[in-house]
């Protein structure tokens, strides 16, 4: 059937959602966008907005092995775990630990080096046609060290020069003279040169929507709550209790993810890991988001001001949000920038970033089912694979070649 007379319902309108509702009305499919919470009111909302494509290592990382303990003892650290919320998470975690071997390992960095690498020219690509102006930056990144050796260092910068990352390593006063307002504990950064940032990664999403909208896409404000496959099609049925049948759908629910894939025949070791970020009324301090590679944070200047994202707390979907794990990142700034003070937070926020225990997504056609497609677990890299994965499920919607081997991303891996 010819694209144009197919009826596609996309449900979730995250960033994934968002940009995979107009890659497809972009090719001619009459597109519906589902989601009970509006658009991008969850994890797309308040993310660090950095295109991270130079992020091509799993988390699930043997690195990582030795410092978890004192991770999780302190206070100020990076990761929590809600004790009440251990044993659910215990199959997860396993999951994880696996995952650092190094056959594994060397697979999935491979996997996520491939949708990087695309990142960025797949959002030129989505919004040739949206006039997106600063809402999406090209202006590099810095990973700073302050207690790391130089040893270390270079262990790390080599490391992503051997995947091809674009890279410059940048020693003491070379540091201030890129940023000036960093403090003289960074004494060595890694440059990302080729990846971006937003200053205001939900305007962006608010933006695709327009886009999206304009050009008659439809959007309801309603729960999915079955999906059935029918012998060609697929019927929804919604909170109103209404069923809607359409040619294909595509799920980009996030981590709300789990309980439709069920239903629709795979167990998927999906959970979440809760972020936080907190706003601070700073302006003009930073040209380009600053990670630190100890502190495990990041700080971008947005349009509203210095936004400080990180951390990992394992306490599942519902668990309230606790605001001490956003605002705690101030501490660690003002290590890192000088001249910021102790009440310029302005704002803080929590999102469940949807995370398999392997690093990568789910991209792909449903084995059972040609009219279900997935697109879901983006993990710490959502709204940078965002625009790369809405482009993969466009291929497999038009049953054309995809531009990668989705096999890594299949959602039947576990
Ligand atoms: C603190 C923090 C910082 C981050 N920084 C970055 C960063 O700098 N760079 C980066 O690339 N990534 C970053 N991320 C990760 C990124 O934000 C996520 O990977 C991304 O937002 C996930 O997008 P999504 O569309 O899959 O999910 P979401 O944005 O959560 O959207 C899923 C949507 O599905 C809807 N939904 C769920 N169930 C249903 C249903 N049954 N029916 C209808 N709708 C439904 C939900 O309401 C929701 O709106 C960060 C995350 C956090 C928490």
């Amino acid at each position: 059937m010819a694209p144009k007379k197919q009826n596609i319902a996309v449900i979730g309108a995250g960033i994934v959602g968002l940009c995979t509702a107009k890659r497809l009305q972009d090719l001619g499919f009459s597109v519906t966008l589902f989601d009970p919470a509006g658009i991008a009111q969850r994890c797309s909302k308040g993310n660090a907005g950095h295109f991270a494509s130079e992020q091509v290592f799993p988390l699930a990382s043997a690195k990582l092995l030795p410092k978890l303990p004192s991770m999780l003892l302190n206070p100020l650290g990076p990761l929590r775990i809600d004790w009440r919320y251990a044993l659910k998470m215990l199959p997860w975690f396993f999951n994880f630990l696996l995952n650092m071997r190094p056959t594994p390992f060397k697979k999935h960095t491979q996997a996520l080096r491939a949708l990087n690498e695309s990142a960025l020219a797949a959002y030129q690509e989505l919004l040739a046609d949206c006039d997106y102006g600063s809402l999406i930056t090209k202006n590099g990144s810095l990973l700073t060290f302050e207690t790391s050796s130089a040893e270390q260092v270079e262990k790390t910068y080599l490391a992503f020069k051997a995947q091809g990352v674009s890279v410059e390593w940048l020693k003491g006063k070379e540091i201030q003279a890129l940023e000036p307002t960093l403090s003289d504990n960074v004494n060595h950064a890694l440059l990302f040169c080729d990846v971006g940032h937003s200053s205001d990664p939900h305007a962006l999403c608010l933006h695709i929507y327009q886009c999206f909208a304009q050009s008659g896409g439809m959007f309801a404000r309603t729960h999915i709550t079955e999906v059935t496959p029918q012998s060609t099609q697929v019927t929804l049925l919604t909170d109103k209790g209404e069923h809607l049948t359409f040619d294909k759908i595509v799920l980009c629910t996030g981590a709300w993810s789990k309980a439709l894939a069920k239903q629709l025949g795979f167990k998927v070791p999906l959970d979440t890991e809760r972020g936080y970020h907190a706003m601070l009324n700073t302006h003009g301090a930073l040209s380009r988001p600053v990670a630190s590679a100890e502190r495990q944070f990041i700080i971008t200047p947005m349009q509203s001001g210095l936004r400080l994202a990180g951390t990992v707390e394992f306490a599942g979907l519902d668990a309230p949000e606790r605001k001490e794990r956003a605002t705690m990142l101030l501490a660690h700034a003002q290590q890192l920038v000088q001249g910021l003070e102790q009440n310029q937070v302005t704002q803080t926020w929590m999102g469940c970033r949807p995370s398999l225990p392997d690093s990568l997504p789910v991209i792909c056609q449903s084995p059972k089912h040609d009219s279900i497609l997935f697109a879901f677990g983006h993990q710490h890299l959502g709204l940078t694979q965002a625009a790369i994965t809405a482009k993969l499920v466009g291929q497999l919607c038009m049953g054309e070649q995809p531009d990668l081997d989705l096999t890594p991303y299949r959602i039947d891996r576990f």
